[in-house]
């Protein structure tokens, strides 16, 4: 099985240098390599285009003239030209027209990476060796043990922060214990998942976070601005060496500080996220869900509203994958009426306004929590037969 590793790396501040010629060279490639294959694209439209190993060739006489490009990983080179290539097949086999020629990479991108297929040593306790870098300090080795790294990315995202991330073959995991329990799980915005026996799983308070996201936000938009005014008055007043946008600090410092305090955020609710999501696989064998592709979730302005829509999105992937990892059973039912019905006797009345939080059965007088009804409803309907329905009563 294939398993997504990320680390992160510390490079000291003369690889920090090295990284961003890296950096650099990847997008000369692209660009240089892009524009040949316009002129030819240009000159003859009905020329077959170049594939890797022809563009791979040319990299000889480029990295003559341009010395610059032997401070790279050579394979990430050639993983450009990879790149390069498949754009131009995505464009000339997709004949809708949507897919758009290559384009030029500029250098204003926030993310800046490279990807290498050279092999990756692990040098000693958090110490790894990387082509063309040496040695450099990251945050966990433990991960790569006995797993050979064949194609690897370096990268600098928006945070500042530096980071190796890989595909890795590891092996099967384990299966889990089986427990004999099944549960139904209806998903909420203030309670994230109340479970057919009751229990409620709130949804992870990231208000902190995100408002200083939101107060950086604002800092950049109007620092921003007010740089992008100076510059135009500069420009109007013709001064000798009129300012560039860039040369303005202060707004892409807010710019780092804000996409610092929105991956937190993300960051810890997929941590919430990855906890919740285990220990219910660990606890269930059966696990039943709404299928929310079904459920009507409309496009909601609403903050609240679209970070619980992207949980639950998440909460069902990371539920979906770790069932099938662990050898348990996930199921998704039509969440129909779920809401609405009586989990004790059956009976449907209607719809209920979202702020009643608690009903009673006009028929049989069952006092209902509304969350933890539709949980057991939600369960139910994984087994229309109404067997063994006991065990989850509350
Ligand atoms: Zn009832």
């Amino acid at each position: 099985m294939l398993k997504g590793i990320k680390l992160r790396l510390y490079p000291n501040k003369l690889q920090q240098d090295q990284l961003e010629q890296m950096f650099g060279n990847d997008r000369f490639v692209w660009n240089q390599m892009l524009a040949m294959m316009n002129e030819r694209y240009q000159n003859n439209k009905n020329l077959p285009f170049l594939g890797k190993f022809k563009l791979n060739y040319l990299l000889k006489p480029l990295k003559k003239e341009y010395p610059f490009l032997k401070n790279s990983d050579s394979s990430s080179l050639q993983v450009v030209n990879e790149f390069l290539t498949q754009s131009w097949k995505n464009f000339f086999q997709d004949k809708s027209g949507r897919t758009g020629k290559p384009r030029f990479h500029s250098r204003k991108y926030l993310k800046k990476s490279y990807t290498g297929k050279s092999i990756i040593k692990i040098a000693g306790k958090r110490y790894l060796k990387i082509p063309n870098l040496g040695y450099i300090k990251t945050s966990r080795t433990g991960a790569l043990q006995n797993i050979k790294i064949k194609r690897y990315t370096v990268m600098l995202e928006p945070t500042g922060k530096y980071y190796l991330s890989l595909q890795a073959e590891v092996h099967e995991p384990q299966k889990l214990r089986l427990t004999g329990r099944e549960i139904g799980i209806d998903v909420g915005i203030a309670d994230l998942a109340i479970l057919s026996n009751g229990l409620k799983y709130p949804s992870f308070d990231g208000s902190y976070f995100e408002k200083k996201a939101k107060a950086w936000q604002r800092k950049y938009s109007r620092r921003r601005h007010l740089a992008k005014l100076l510059v135009l008055q500069d420009k109007n007043r013709k001064v000798l060496c009129p300012r560039s946008l860039e040369s303005f600090a202060n707004w892409q410092k807010a710019q780092k500080i804000k996409a610092r305090y929105q991956a937190k955020a993300a960051n810890q609710r997929k941590d919430y996220l990855h906890k919740l999501t285990t220990h219910l696989v660990k606890q269930y064998d059966v696990i039943v869900i709404e299928d929310l592709k079904t459920k009507n979730l409309l496009q909601n302005h609403h903050l609240a509203k679209a970070i619980s829509n992207a949980s639950w999105r998440m909460f069902r992937q990371m539920l979906e994958y770790k069932c099938k990892w662990y050898g348990k059973r996930l199921i998704a039912v039509d969440p129909k009426n779920t809401s609405r019905i009586c989990s004790e006797c059956g009976y449907n009345s209607g719809a209920k306004p979202l702020e009643i939080r608690e009903w009673t059965c006009p028929k049989c007088q069952t006092k209902h929590d509304r969350d933890i009804n539709a949980a057991i409803n939600i369960l139910h309907k994984a087994k229309p037969t109404g067997q063994g329905l006991a065990m989850v009563k509350s």
